[in-house]
């Protein structure tokens, strides 16, 4: 039969994916507009490496359509981020998750941190959206950190720039997300107005089996600490690593090791259990 032939097979491939993504486009836009409770938003903990207290709270979507099931992120933000799709995404994100937080008395003191695109970076009314949203739920901008990756601050143009100097006017911090995957660029780092470095999962997972990548994390840990720039090893899934990443003397951990991204309830819960004497 001719749909046995590979090219077919390829063509039909192609063809369902493309279904897919169209699907999922058209899925998501539904979800923010008519039903929202699709959505949730997770948070995963950073804890800081010598005491394992909580630090910060990283904000992650989690997308459970009644149809299709739970969508990773992984699937769907870049399908979002090809479109204006992901400015509602992220503008849903932001003010749930300073709404959600800012609203929990026991975390007053963590840091909650938000991932943005650069399309919503450069959509022109990124500042008014940050401080209307600080004012309407009460968050304070000093405890709000945007991770930001590498690979969307380029090009970084004057204007970007200027923006997240802005951005940090306001005190809100900005944090260089999945920093050593892509062109790294340590030598760029004094342009930017960031307080934080978070080293990505690869570079964590790359420390077992190769000893140069502890040299070099170490190395960037010395050149981030003298420019008061903290750094965090994201993706730490074992007691082995844990030690690791505190000897070289990265400031801040999150992994699987020491929490998976969960409702915030669950979070407060564990929080006040294990303060309980
Ligand atoms: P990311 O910003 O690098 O987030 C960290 C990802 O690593 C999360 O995946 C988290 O669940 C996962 N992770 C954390 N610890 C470990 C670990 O120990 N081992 C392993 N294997 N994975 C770990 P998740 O939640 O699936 O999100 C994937 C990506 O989707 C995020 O990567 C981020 O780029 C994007 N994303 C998620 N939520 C948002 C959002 O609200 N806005 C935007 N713009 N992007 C988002
Ligand atoms: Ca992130
Ligand atoms: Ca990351």
């Amino acid at each position: 039969k001719a749909s046995r032939e590979p090219y077919v097979q390829f063509r039909t491939q192609h063809r369902e994916e493309l279904q897919r993504r169209q699907r999922i486009e058209e899925e998501l836009r539904r979800a923010l507009d008519t039903d929202r409770s699709q959505l949730e938003i997770h948070y995963q903990p950073i804890v800081s490496t010598d005491s394992g207290t909580l630090v910060a709270l990283e904000a992650l979507l989690r997308w459970n359509h009644p149809d299709l099931g739970s969508i990773p992120p992984a699937e769907f933000i870049p399908l979002a981020e090809q479109s204006t799709l992901i400015d509602k995404v992220g503008a849903h994100v932001l003010a749930t998750a300073c709404a959600e937080v800012a609203a929990t008395p026991e975390l007053a003191q963590i840091m909650l941190c938000i991932n943005a695109s650069r399309r919503e970076l450069t959509n022109g009314e990124f500042l008014h959206r940050l401080t209307a949203t600080c004012e309407q739920t009460g968050m304070n901008p000093r405890s709000l950190c945007l991770e930001i990756t590498e690979s969307a601050l380029a090009p970084l143009d004057g204007g970007l720039l200027n923006l997240l100097r802005e951005i940090r006017a306001l005190g809100i911090h900005i944090s260089l997300d999945d920093f050593g995957t892509g062109a790294s660029s340590l030598s760029e780092l004094y342009r930017l107005p960031v307080s934080i470095l978070k080293a990505a999962r690869a570079f964590v997972d790359a420390l077992e089996e190769r000893p140069s990548a502890r040299t070099i994390l170490a190395g960037i840990v010395d050149v981030a600490h003298a420019m008061g720039v903290r750094v965090i090893a994201e993706g730490v899934e074992t007691a082995e690593q844990a030690a690791t990443i505190a000897a070289v003397r990265c400031d801040l951990a999150q992994g699987y090791h020491y929490g998976r991204p969960k409702p915030l309830a669950e979070i407060v819960t564990e929080g006040a259990a294990s303060s309980a004497p």
